[in-house]
C-alpha cells in the first residue's frame, strides 16, 4: 500500500494494511457506534490515513477504544488496537496532546504522587488489594468493607493505593505509562507479592496488558468464590460489562453470582458480555466530544428501558447515571435497600480527594507491623521532587472547597 508518508510505527503500518486489506465495508461496526458513522468504515479511515495531517491523527482521539467494532467484525480486525496506534503515532509527532485532556493527567499525577499514593503490605502478606483510584474517592466505606472480606480468608492481605496509569495509556502515552507501572510492578515482586485483587476493569487490564509475574483476579471473582452471603434484596436489575473486560467472561458470571446470591433477578441488555458498549468515559472521548460520549449513555439508557443498571467500574457509573439511574456493584452488596430506593450515590469532586486523603491516613496509621511506602518515583527522576503542601495544586483546591463547604453549612 502506498501513503502520502508512512506511519513511524510498524504496528500502526501493519493495523493499517492489515484493515485496508480486511475490512469489507460490510458495516456491522458502524451501527451503533457514533464515531464510526461521523468518519465512516474503518476501512475509509485507514485508506485515509496520513500521519503527516493534523486531522488524520486527531480522529483516533474521538474513539472511545471500547472495542466493540472487533468485537463485532467478521473478519476479526483488531480496530481498537489501530486507533489506539494511532493516538500513540500522535503522541510521537508531539500532536497528541490536548488541552481538554488536561485534568485526566492531572488526576493520574495525584494518584501516583507522594501525598495519595500507599502501598502497606503486613508480615508475610503475598496478596494485595488494588482498589483504583475511582472506587477510594466515591466510595471508600466500601474499600474498608472489600479489604475486612478478604482479611476474614487471610488476614495478610495489604493493601496498595496507587494508579494503574490507564488513562496514560488511552491517551497514546505509551512510554510514560509503561514505565510508571514497571517500577511499581518490581516493587511488588521484590516485596513478595504474588497475588492482586483489582476492582476496577482498568487496573485489570493494565496489570493483564503490563503486568509480569503476578497473578491477577478481580474482588468479584473472590468474593464469588469466597461463598460470601451478602444482605438479601429484591428486585430486578441489569448489568453494564465494563467494556476494557468485555472478554473476561469468568469476571462477568462471578458478578452475576453475587447479584443472584442476594436474591436479585437480573435481566440482560442487547448488548452485554462480549459486545458491551462504552458507558461514554472510554478514551476521554467525554472530555474532547461529549455529544459523542453521550451517545452511548443514550444507548444504555434506551437499553436498560428503565431498569437501574449495575456495574462494577466506578468510571462507569458516573458515566451511566447523567443518563439512567445506575449504581456501583458495592452499593448493592453492602447496602441493598438504600441502593434500590434509589438514595445510594457516590461521592463527587473534590469530596472524592478528600475522602482518598482520609483512606490513606486510616491505613498508614493502622496499628501492626507492616511495610509501607508511598510513591516517589517519576520516569526519569530518581524521587519526586519534595514540594511546599501548600503550594500543590490539588491541596490549594482542596482548601478552597473545604473554605466553600465551611461557608455553605454556616449559612
Ligand atoms: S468507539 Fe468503540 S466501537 Fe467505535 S470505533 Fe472506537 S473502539 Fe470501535
Ligand atoms: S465489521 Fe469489520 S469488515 Fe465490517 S465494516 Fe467493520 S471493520 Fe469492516
Ligand atoms: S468507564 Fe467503564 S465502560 Fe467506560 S470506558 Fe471505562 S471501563 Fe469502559
Amino acid at each position: 500500500m502506498k501513503y502520502s508518508a508512512a506511519p513511524t510505527r510498524s504496528p500502526l503500518q501493519r493495523l493499517v494494511e492489515a484493515t485496508v486489506e480486511g475490512c469489507t465495508n460490510c458495516g456491522k461496526c458502524v451501527r451503533d457506534c457514533a464515531f464510526l458513522k461521523k468518519y465512516g468504515t474503518p476501512k475509509s479511515i485507514a485508506a485515509g490515513f496520513d500521519p503527516t495531517d493534523r486531522q488524520s491523527l486527531h480522529r483516533p482521539f474521538e474513539c472511545s477504544l471500547c472495542g466493540l467494532c472487533s468485537a463485532v467484525c467478521p473478519e476479526k480486525l483488531d480496530l481498537d488496537g489501530l486507533f489506539l496506534e494511532m493516538r500513540r503515532e500522535a503522541v510521537d509527532r508531539d500532536l497528541g496532546a490536548y488541552p481538554e485532556h488536561k485534568p485526566l493527567v492531572a488526576y493520574e499525577k495525584v494518584g501516583t504522587s507522594r501525598r495519595f499514593s500507599l502501598y502497606r503490605l503486613p508480615h508475610g502478606c503475598k496478596t494485595v488489594f488494588f482498589p483504583g483510584c475511582s472506587l477510594p474517592g466515591t466510595r471508600p466505606e466500601a474499600v474498608h468493607s472489600l479489604l475486612a472480606l478478604m482479611q476474614q480468608a487471610d488476614p495478610s492481605v495489604g493493601v496498595v493505593f496507587d494508579c494503574c496509569m490507564k488513562p496514560s495509556h488511552s491517551l497514546g502515552r505509551e512510554l510514560h505509562a509503561s514505565s510508571m507501572f514497571e517500577e511499581m510492578n518490581d516493587w511488588l515482586l521484590k516485596h513478595g507479592v504474588q497475588e492482586v485483587l483489582v476492582a476496577c476493569p482498568n487496573c485489570q487490564v493494565m496489570f493483564e496488558r503490563y503486568g509480569h509475574g503476578l497473578k491477577v483476579r478481580t474482588a468479584w471473582e473472590a468474593l464469588a468464590e469466597s461463598g460470601v452471603r451478602p444482605e438479601p434484596a429484591q428486585g430486578t436489575v441489569t448489568v453494564h460489562d465494563p467494556c476494557v473486560i468485555r472478554n473476561a467472561e469468568p469476571v462477568h458470571r462471578a458478578v452475576r453470582t453475587l447479584l443472584k446470591r442476594q436474591g436479585l433477578v437480573v435481566e440482560e441488555m442487547r448488548h452485554c458480555g462480549k459486545t458491551t458498549v462504552c458507558c461514554g468515559k472510554g478514551g476521554a472521548v467525554n472530555l474532547l466530544n461529549p455529544p459523542l460520549a453521550a451517545a452511548w449513555g443514550e444507548l444504555r439508557k434506551k437499553e436498560a428501558d428503565g431498569r437501574r443498571i449495575i456495574t462494577y467500574c466506578a468510571g462507569c457509573v458516573q458515566a451511566l447515571e447523567e443518563h439512567t439511574p445506575a449504581n456501583h456493584l458495592v452499593d448493592l452488596l453492602f447496602a441493598p435497600q438504600q441502593t434500590l430506593a434509589g438514595k445510594k450515590k457516590g461521592a463527587k469532586a473534590p469530596i472524592t480527594y478528600l475522602n482518598r486523603l482520609r483512606l490513606k491516613l486510616s491505613f498508614k496509621r493502622k496499628k501492626g507491623k507492616a511495610v509501607l511506602r508511598e510513591r516517589t518515583y517519576l520516569p526519569g527522576h530518581a524521587v519526586l521532587p519534595k514540594k511546599r503542601f501548600w503550594r500543590l495544586p490539588f491541596t490549594q483546591v482542596l482548601i478552597v472547597a473545604a473554605a466553600a463547604g465551611a461557608i455553605w453549612f454556616s449559612v
